[in-house]
């Protein structure tokens, strides 16, 4: 069996669904656990929906909500027509459960009402989309996966409980002489009381490895807008190539350094059952696309991430002592504590410099907590180029017309920030 993905962007209008089953048309004898998330820019919506509500704007989180919901019921009867029908009591049972919660009081944490909200965006996709296939010929079944997927309560990035989960996923039966197609949710799980859960923001690359991982699937493809994998942002470099193979390592390098391709956490469960992951492209199938895996990939082009809006931050130690074990350990105290992640840290002899992305209330809160031991500067609205497997021309064209403030270099990567 193989498992597909597609996200947001590949189901964000009724033309993009309805390609959706000439996709599967392709894929006809194969069976498949399909993973779907929100439409659209569902989740950005609903995450407002919490946060007025939260705020105890219960009226302007029932409005935000409603217009969710219409946009949902206008999709769901233009691409279903008549069969709209046989789905709009599940759509409303759905719909009734937000608004129930959202006519109380906030009691619990955010985190708790965020994923109990949130989650219906990808319930809601699934149930319309479920239903368009079958109209189209395409039988599936479609799978609460809240019934499947069992996490802890972290609420908002739930961790998985992989035995829980594997004795009710393995359960799913496949029909050898019939494809058999599941159609279920990403991002979403539950926990041991039936309280949904989320994993973190664009988690449906991981429920899709997820899937992969305990049923020993074939391969995973996660279907985008974009050719396959780029060796740069095509919006930003003219000259941007597919990268037709890379390997698991690779990906993870790329996502630290800031690439948003797929979801990090995608990578370990595959590669630890050495199952494949295809990155193709929804609109032209028959394109290649890129091929990851578990092999060693010899030639990769330079590859460049861009992080913008950054900041540097300078510290120089107040009584001019060089920089040794106790500054640093009270700067990777402070990281932890506000959970911040420099993207490039440099150290001389009575200095450190802290390249990080802008997040205004962090930033102050290290300034004034670094300021104990070390006279701050900051410097804001930068750019970090990193380029893995540069080339000398690489770094030379990335140089042009810009002001290098630090770079770091090692055997395979670059990085540069300039303003
Ligand atoms: N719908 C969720 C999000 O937008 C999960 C996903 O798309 O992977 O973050
Ligand atoms: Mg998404």
């Amino acid at each position: 069996m193989k498992v597909f993905k597609f996200g947001g962007a590949s189901v964000n209008s009724v033309e993009r669904i309805k390609n959706i089953p000439n996709i599967l048309q392709q894929f006809k004898q194969e069976n498949l656990v399909i993973i779907i998330s929100a439409i659209g820019k569902t989740t950005n919506a609903l995450e407002k929906v919490v946060d007025s509500f939260f705020n105890q704007n219960q009226n302007v989180a029932l409005e935000l909500f409603t217009l969710i919901k219409n946009q949902h019921i206008d999709l769901a009867k233009e691409i279903l027509g008549e069969n709209f029908k046989l789905i709009n009591d599940d759509l409303n049972n759905l719909f009734t459960e937000v608004e129930w919660l959202l006519h109380d009081k906030p009691a619990r944490s955010y985190d708790y009402y965020y994923d109990q909200i949130v989650s219906i965006g990808e319930l809601l996709s699934t149930k319309i989309i479920s239903s368009f296939l079958e109209k189209e010929g395409i039988n599936n079944t479609w799978l609460d996966v809240r019934d499947y997927l069992r996490t802890d309560n972290n609420f908002r990035a739930a961790i998985v409980d992989w035995k829980i989960s594997t004795e009710k996923i393995s359960t799913l039966q496949f029909n050898n002489e019939t494809s058999t197609r599941y159609i279920t949710q990403g991002f979403i799980g539950a926990t041991d009381e039936n309280e949904s859960t989320t994993l973190g923001r664009e988690g449906s690359d991981f429920s899709a490895a997820i899937f992969a991982n305990i049923l020993n699937a074939e391969s995973v493809t996660i279907w985008k807008d974009v050719e396959g994998v780029m060796n740069a942002d095509p919006k930003q470099f003219k000259d941007a190539v597919l990268i037709e193979e890379l390997n698991f390592e690779e990906v993870i390098e790329m996502a630290f350094y800031g690439a948003q391709i797929i979801h990090p956490k995608t990578i370990k469960p595959l590669q630890n059952k050495k199952i494949p992951l295809l990155v193709k492209c929804f609109l032209d199938p028959a394109l290649k696309g890129t091929i990851i895996k578990d092999d060693n990939i010899k030639q990769l082009p330079p590859i460049i991430i861009i992080k913008k809006n950054q900041v540097l931050m300078n510290l120089k130690t107040k009584d001019f002592s060089f920089v040794g074990d106790k500054p640093m350990n009270f700067l990777y105290e402070l990281f932890g504590a506000l959970k911040l992640k420099p993207n490039l840290i440099q150290t001389g002899a009575i200095n450190v410099q802290l390249c990080m992305d802008e997040n205004e209330l962090k930033i102050q809160e290290l300034a004034l907590q670094a300021s104990a031991i070390f006279d701050v500067e900051l410097q804001k609205n930068l750019e970090l180029t990193t380029i893995r497997h540069y080339t000398k021309d690489s770094i030379q064209d990335m140089l042009q017309n810009k002001n290098v403030l630090l770079k770091q270099q090692t055997k395979e990567t670059v990085q540069v920030l300039c303003f």
